[in-house]
Parts: C-alpha cells; structure tokens; sequence
C-alpha cells in the first residue's frame, strides 16, 4: 500500500497494517454490524425488528479511507496481487459462517458489459482464492445479473433498492437447491445488492445464504 518492499505477498508492512480497522467482537448476529456492546447473542436493533433474505452478514475490516485505498486498487487498478491478503480476511471474519456449514461460494456476479469494460469481476477472484483457502466449492455461473444497472455508488439508500430490484437471476437451479450459500463481495454499503441477490437464491431453493464481504461501512 505505501510501496515499501516486503518478503511475503499476502500481507501489509507493519505501518500499513496499523491503519486496518478489523471489525471485531461485540457485533450483530445476524448482520454483523459492530456494536458498542453486547455478547455473543445480541442483535442490533434493525435486526430484532426486521427480516432479512441473509442469514449471516460479516465483513473482515471497517470501510474507511485505507481499506477504501486498497479495495478501490484491487477492484479497477489491476492490483490483485492483494487477493490472496483478502481472502485471509475474508476467512478469518466468516469463521461464524464457515461453523454453521457452507455448500457453496457464489461472487455477486457483475452485468456482461461492465465485466468486458472492466476485464475481471473483483468478487469472483475473491471468490476463487477463499474456495482455496477453505476447501470449498465455489459456483460462477448459477446466479446472472440480467438487468443493467446504474453504480450503486451513484444512488442514495432509498434509489439503491429501486436500483437493483429484480437484476438477479439464477440459472441452474439445481445447482442451488438445498445448498447453504455464502455470497461473496468487496464492499457491504446499505447491502441492497446482497440481498437481492439472497432472494433470487432462496427463490431457486437455496436452504440458507450468508454474505461475507472484505470492508463494511459503518456509521461512526
Ligand atoms: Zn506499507
Ligand atoms: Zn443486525
């Protein structure tokens, strides 16, 4: 991140590694939003009051301008010699995940046009690099974005729901029947798209899906 040479490819210098901010203990459940306090069974209050197509939610670091520098990088700048740092984090903050079971890895898939114009899909190399380092499968082809859609970064909270209704579909449905699902993504903002991706899923007969994600954004 700073350029400083160090021996091994899948990690930070110690100065860099610093500035992470790990989400850690207390935190939701079930969406795993820290929490000022609480225990291992404590919801936050959007959870206690509504339902979610997501069983679990985690997310490895908060979102903030350093790990906003290094997703940015991986995402648009060629940088995926940090994948396999990511992954590590990626596993680490899905142990609660990983205990319940996992069938299947699935990246949030990225609409045809925009994955040409950008080469790679960010979350499927995640993807590829955590079915790796976890011993699971991953699926690339089941779920399809069908519809186009405006950068989530574009919208506000309300527009990002309209944004992304109904742009999932999954194709092989008996690929995902019956399966215990974790999406996987870099960013989790309001987390619109990982929910509509859940429920193209469960449609299908997904049993559960869990979304793991390398950053969160967090109110301060
Ligand atoms: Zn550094
Ligand atoms: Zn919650």
């Amino acid at each position: 991140m700073c350029g400083k040479v160090i021996s091994s490819d899948d990690s930070l210098c110690p100065e860099c590694f610093e500035e992470v901010n790990f989400i850690t203990k207390p935190y939701c459940k079930r969406c795993g939003v820290p929490l000022v306090s609480g225990g291992d069974e404590t919801y936050c209050v959007t959870c206690l009051n509504k339902t979610s197509p997501l069983r679990l939610c985690r997310a490895a670091v908060k979102y903030d301008e350093f790990s906003k520098k290094l997703i940015l990088d991986f995402k648009f700048l060629d940088h995926i010699e940090n994948k396999k740092l990511l992954a590590r984090w990626l596993y680490m903050a899905g142990q609660d995940i990983f205990k319940e079971g996992v069938d299947l890895l699935i990246p949030v898939p990225l609409y045809y046009t925009r994955l040409i114009k950008r080469k790679y899909n960010q979350s499927a190399i995640l993807t590829a690099e955590l079915a790796k380092l976890s011993g699971t499968e991953a699926c690339y082809k089941s779920l399809k974005k069908v519809k186009h859609t405006l950068p989530q970064v574009e919208c506000d909270g309300r527009r990002r729901k309209l944004n992304v209704k109904n742009a999932f579909d999954v194709l092989h449905c008996d690929k995902i029947k019956g399966k215990r699902i974790v999406l996987i993504d870099d960013v989790y903002t309001t987390g619109s798209t990982l929910k509509e991706c859940a429920k193209a899923l469960k449609k299908a007969g997904a049993k559960s899906v869990d979304a793991l994600t390398v950053a969160r954004v967090c109110k301060k």
